[in-house]
């Protein structure tokens, strides 16, 4: 079986041909987008060796992001539960409350480089496309946001900050109107403009290049834990387990890329896919439900579809998880086995967040929530010397309206 190869990094992990295990990733897109993805492999592999570049990421990811965040131990919860101690990295501290920040920075600090004054990028749910307006105006760039028509009705609150970041929203009417339409919409753009204009992917999915800078800057999250566990602990703990939420897969894969070279019976990487309401077919989970490969977005992944091979509806109460494919990283460390996938459904999502709430400091959204809800489920079954590791990557501020109608709730 394919292995890791230690000391490689988990976005160098794929070959020749941008393919991780062989069978996932590269990059099947058309004819016209091969010159700016290539141009931009160069500049990235250029940029991610560059010092004086790094110096600036490290600057800004530390005054404008607000790194490091902080890794806490939840006493309440876990005296509460019984068994394993439970720990949360608090990403949502970041600038804006979750970890879109860290590649929307990234993107617009490229985009600067490549001497570009025009940024564009897609959003679903409004969260990527709010992140990035908000660099944008960071760092005066010009900015258009690529989103389906659909999700511009059921967005509004995010479609408003994108206006207030001073970007402009492009609807898209094509297809379903929905995401999906919306990235292919904005690649086509970025096609035509791309001597001016620099294009953003939000999560860790599309042409090889978008995987990379995406988990490159994730990545920023592991680096700052295996630190502060090390301060914390004195070493790696014998056992322990990063508990990670998954929709396109960046705050995972950002949040295990140190540990990847560790034992999986040391560190165990548990991903938890949004299981859709409990009395629905509806999810978003590709992994845990051993869905087919397909292609998605300029990349083969593991994707929900039908019979046909048509991309499927998906559903969850969380937006962000919302996603039919997920990353060809993710997928090769399924299949090799370093990562385990299972899923929460929406009503195991909202109690989670509640219990997480109601005991400790800190509100997780509903897509961390998906996360803790595994780490209550798995907790008391295991002893206390256990660390559980859980990235609450997200502020419930932006579910205030969801929580309010399902919980009867004002935060
Ligand atoms: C967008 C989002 C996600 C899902 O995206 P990943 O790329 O899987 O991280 C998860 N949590 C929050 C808070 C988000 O905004």
């Amino acid at each position: 079986m394919i292995k890791v190869k230690k000391g490689t990094p988990l976005i160098d992990q794929h070959d020749k041909n941008y393919m991780y295990n062989g069978k996932f990733g590269g990059n099947f897109i058309p004819e016209t987008l091969k010159k700016p993805v290539e141009d931009l492999t160069i500049l990235f592999e250029k940029l991610r060796k560059d010092k004086q570049f790094l110096k600036q990421r490290d600057h800004y990811f530390k005054n404008y992001v607000g790194t490091p965040t902080s890794f806490v131990k939840l006493k309440n919860l876990t005296n509460y539960l019984g068994g394993a101690q439970i720990w949360a990295k608090v990403v949502s501290e970041a600038n804006g409350g979750a970890h879109k920040i860290y590649n929307a920075t990234v993107h617009a600090l490229i985009c600067k480089k490549a001497g570009k004054k025009f940024i564009v990028g897609d959003t679903g749910a409004g969260y990527a496309g709010k992140m990035l307006s908000m660099a944008a105006k960071k760092f005066g760039l010009k900015c258009k946001i690529f989103m389906g028509a659909k999700d511009i009705e059921r967005q509004r609150p995010n479609c408003e900050a994108i206006k207030n970041n001073g970007a402009e929203i492009v609807p898209v009417y094509t297809g379903s109107k929905t995401l999906v339409d919306a990235v292919s919409e904005c690649m086509r753009y970025w096609v035509s403009n791309c001597d001016t204009t620099h294009m953003c992917v939000g999560s860790t999915v599309g042409p090889n290049i978008f995987i990379k800078i995406c988990a490159w800057s994730t990545a920023q999250i592991s680096r700052e834990l295996i630190i502060q566990i090390k301060k914390k602990f004195g070493e790696i703990p014998k056992k322990i387990k990063l508990i990670n939420c998954v929709g396109g897969g960046s705050s995972a894969l950002g949040f295990w890329n140190s540990f990847i070279d560790y034992d999986k019976n040391q560190v165990e990487l548990i991903g938890v896919e949004a299981g859709g309401p409990k009395n629905s077919k509806l999810h978003a989970a590709p992994l845990s439900t051993n869905a087919k490969v397909g292609i998605l977005h300029g990349a083969a992944q593991y994707v929900i579809q039908d019979k046909e091979g048509q991309i499927s509806n998906t559903e969850s109460i969380s937006a962000g998880l919302d996603y039919p494919g997920i990353s060809p990283i993710h997928c090769f460390l399924k299949d090799i086995k370093r990562a385990k996938y299972t899923s929460a459904t929406d009503e195991e999502a909202l109690e989670a967040h509640q219990l997480v709430t109601n005991f400790e400091k800190i509100s997780p959204s509903l897509e961390p929530s998906h996360a803790f809800a595994e780490a209550i489920k798995i907790a008391p079954k295991l002893n206390k010397e256990t660390i559980i590791v859980v990235n609450s990557c997200g502020d419930a501020k932006k579910d205030r309206d969801i929580l309010k109608k399902r919980l009867g709730k004002k935060i």
